[in-house]
């Protein structure tokens, strides 16, 4: 739709693109008029069409900007109001009604607005214009108007008719030009006129030399001049649907019935407004193209050197962008699937499973009081087996598929948060989330044939483990090494306690925590026995009183040499004492010759253990790679795709690559440097055209 002779329009569209900038200004026609002037009646001749709404009441309460757009290949006409949004509107009566409401919708008490409507007219009939209606002046305010009003209105004016703005002063032709508001405020302005054309309204209301004496312009010069006009359509014209053929026809044959309005310097009829204006535009258009033209070029300058200076001059694209960061995640994920196989995983459940193997002995072995005897138990003792046997099902039957699928794909979920949260990503929440999302639906996808898998394939070791010299050669050192670990841990422990705590005191806190609990087991004892029989020898008033001597006497007044949390801290420090001996003692069993054989695997709980533990290991891992890191791996990069830029529009490609703060301002600069090419490129063209006519005008 883009009208190549008439660039200013596309100009302004794309200066307006840029920014509000005071100087990238187009001049536009601002129409100014006091009220029942005929204000209405000239914007409408101009248009060809009523829609302006009317009324006895101040009916222009915001400014309109009136783009009217000139298509001479299409016979539609219609307005449209680009700010709301409501389409195309070809019945012109709907616009003059929307127009009416826009208005209506200014708050009586604030009665004008300064905020525009915009409206644009499409049309084969009008002249590219920008026009700008502005509230009628007012001689008498209202009893519902506030005093203030005369001046809100004055003040609205005068803010559109500065510089470059081109002012159209309508009066009418019955009232004397000496009281016309709109030439008292173009003349503050507008001082010489340069800038201002007199339209004289309701020619027809006066006598014809009196019309042409106005129209002379001797008392109230306008460089621009003064031109009258007929506006009022004849009565019959209802069946046209274009105002303008009739009106012109109309005020052609009252013109043309006097001979004064032909005379040299006389300029009257709207045709004739509508082609001043036009030229008028034109000119000043190009009278503010040399300032333009340098504003732009500055902004141009800077905008260059800047991506020249940050950027490098290199352009990119959002669709580039957007690529790839998509490459870069599944790079990340590459990386991290290679160092993440079979070893890092048999690791992850290697660990755990020791951990279980060692709460399991020391659940049933190390807290045992008789295991500081095992090594010399007769080999049929049961208990031991029995033992033995228990302990090996806890291990193979606490649901181990569960706990290392889970274990596995917690530790793939705290790596892929490792990856959401890195760069690329972490610009970018929403997809973040994402790929957080669609990475635990595939793992819980495959979580319970995973876990189901793992689990048939260790229930034989529920029934019996079986193993090879070296295997349980292999459990023994393992056993060895974890014991060894655990006892260094306990006795680092030990020594933190005693380091914070001061050897005297704790020696003598663990004296008084033991002798507490001697003396507990004591009272227990009594009151036990006390309990199963009445007839107990000891008579209850003395048993009460020994009670009493007990709790209140030494015992309670010794505890006041020690605060509760060193008393905790002696309880813990005997039980790690007590750990370290066993262990010792265990680690002294492992080594001994009796655990050289697998033959002897109840003197050896802790060597049998960790020979199941690492079968389950080696079991459990060798399913969860097939059935969870591979299907993982293999699907991981498709959803990316599938996901994150499957379906993206252009709009969506934007944003995305805008969350990005670098890209976002080196879009945007590189956006700005583009338009404002873009304006010289049409601003030079201006300037060549303008030349042209200049230099077709220059030899007459
Ligand atoms: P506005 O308030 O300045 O917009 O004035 P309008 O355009 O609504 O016109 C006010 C009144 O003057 C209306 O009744 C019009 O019909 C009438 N009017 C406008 N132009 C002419 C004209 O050229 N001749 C005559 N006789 N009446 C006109």
């Amino acid at each position: 739709e883009s009208n190549s002779s008439e660039p200013p329009r596309e100009v302004r569209n794309i200066l307006m693109n840029i920014d509000h900038n005071e100087t990238l200004r187009l001049p536009s026609i601002v129409v100014i008029g006091s009220q029942s002037s005929g204000k209405s009646s000239v914007l409408e001749a101009i248009v060809g069409h009523e829609f302006l709404p009317k009324g006895s009441n101040m009916v222009t309460r915001r400014p309109i900007e009136l783009t009217l757009i000139h298509t001479p290949k299409s016979k539609e006409e219609y307005g449209e109001f680009p700010q709301l949004g409501l389409g195309k509107m070809h019945d012109f009566s709907h616009v003059q009604q929307t127009l009416r409401d826009l208005n209506l919708a200014v708050p009586e008490s604030e009665c004008v607005s300064n905020k525009p409507i915009e409206l644009r007219i499409y049309s084969p009939n009008v002249p590219d214009l920008t026009l700008i209606d502005l509230p009628g002046y007012i001689q008498v305010t209202n009893r519902n108007q506030p005093e203030t009003l005369k001046d809100k209105i004055v003040e609205l004016c005068e803010q559109y008719i500065r510089e470059p703005n081109i002012i159209l002063a309508v009066c009418a032709a019955d009232v004397d030009l000496a009281n016309s508001e709109a030439l008292k405020s173009s003349r503050k302005i507008d001082p010489l006129g340069l800038r201002t054309i007199g339209v004289i309204t309701k020619m027809d209301l006066v006598e014809p030399e009196t019309g042409a004496a106005i129209l002379r312009n001797t008392d109230y010069p306008l460089h621009l001049g003064y031109i009258g006009v007929v506006c009022k359509p004849p009565a019959n014209r209802n069946n046209q649907k274009n105002i303008t053929s009739a009106l012109i026809q109309h005020e052609d044959q009252f013109f043309r019935s006097n001979y004064v309005y032909s005379q040299r310097g006389i300029q009257v009829g709207t045709g004739t407004l509508r082609r001043k204006l036009m030229e008028v535009l034109e000119e000043n258009m190009a009278k503010s193209l040399f300032s333009i033209v340098g504003a732009v070029q500055l902004e141009l300058e800077e905008a260059r050197y800047q991506f020249k200076v940050q950027y490098n001059d290199r352009r990119i694209t959002a669709e580039s962008y957007v690529a790839e960061t998509i490459d870069s995640i599944k790079h990340n994920f590459k990386d991290f699937a290679h160092s993440f196989g079979k070893p890092q995983v048999r690791h992850e459940v290697r660990t755990m499973l020791e951990q279980r193997v060692l709460d399991l002995c020391a659940e049933l072995y190390w807290t045992d009081s008789k295991v500081v005897d095992l090594p010399k138990v007769s080999a049929d003792d049961l208990y031991w087996h029995y033992k033995l046997d228990m302990s090996s099902a806890a291990l193979t039957k606490s649901g181990i598929g569960r706990t290392s699928t889970q274990l596995v794909v917690d530790v793939l979920m705290a790596n892929m948060e490792k990856l959401a949260s890195m760069e690329p990503l972490n610009n970018h929440p929403d997809t973040s989330s994402k790929v957080l999302n669609f990475s635990n639906e595939i793992l819980r996808h495959k979580f319970h044939t995973t876990a189901d898998q793992v689990e048939n394939c260790v229930k034989p070791y529920k029934y019996e483990v079986e193993c090879s010299e070296q295997e349980w050669a292999d459990g023994v050192k393992r056993s060895i090494t974890l014991l060894e670990k655990e006892l260094e841990s306990c006795d680092k422990a030990l020594h933190h306690i005693r380091n914070t705590i001061g050897k005297k005191k704790l020696r003598a806190a663990i004296k008084y925590v033991l002798d507490a609990e001697k003396e507990e087991a004591k009272r227990k004892d009594t009151g036990d026995s006390n309990n199963e029989s009445n007839t107990h020898a000891i008579p209850p008033s003395a048993l009460i009183s020994s009670i009493n001597d007990i709790m209140e006497g030494d015992v309670e007044h010794n505890r006041l040499h020690f605060n509760p949390k060193v008393l905790e801290k002696a309880r813990e420090a005997i039980f790690l004492r007590d750990r370290s001996m066993i262990l010792k003692y265990r680690l002294a069993a492992l080594k001994s010759r009796q655990c050289k054989s697998p033959d002897n695997k109840q003197y050896c709980p802790e060597a049998f253990l960790n020979m199941v533990a690492e079968k389950l290991t080696y079991t459990a891992v060798m399913f969860i790679q097939v059935e969870l890191l591979n299907e993982f791996f293999f699907q991981f990069p498709r959803e990316v795709d599938n996901r994150l830029i499957y379906d993206l529009d252009r709009k969506q490609i934007l944003s995305f690559a805008k969350e990005n703060p670098h890209i976002r301002k080196h879009l945007e600069l590189q956006e700005r440097k583009r338009k404002l090419e873009e304006v010289m490129e049409k601003l030079n063209y201006l300037v060549r055209r303008q030349r042209d006519i200049e230099g077709r005008k220059g030899p007459t």
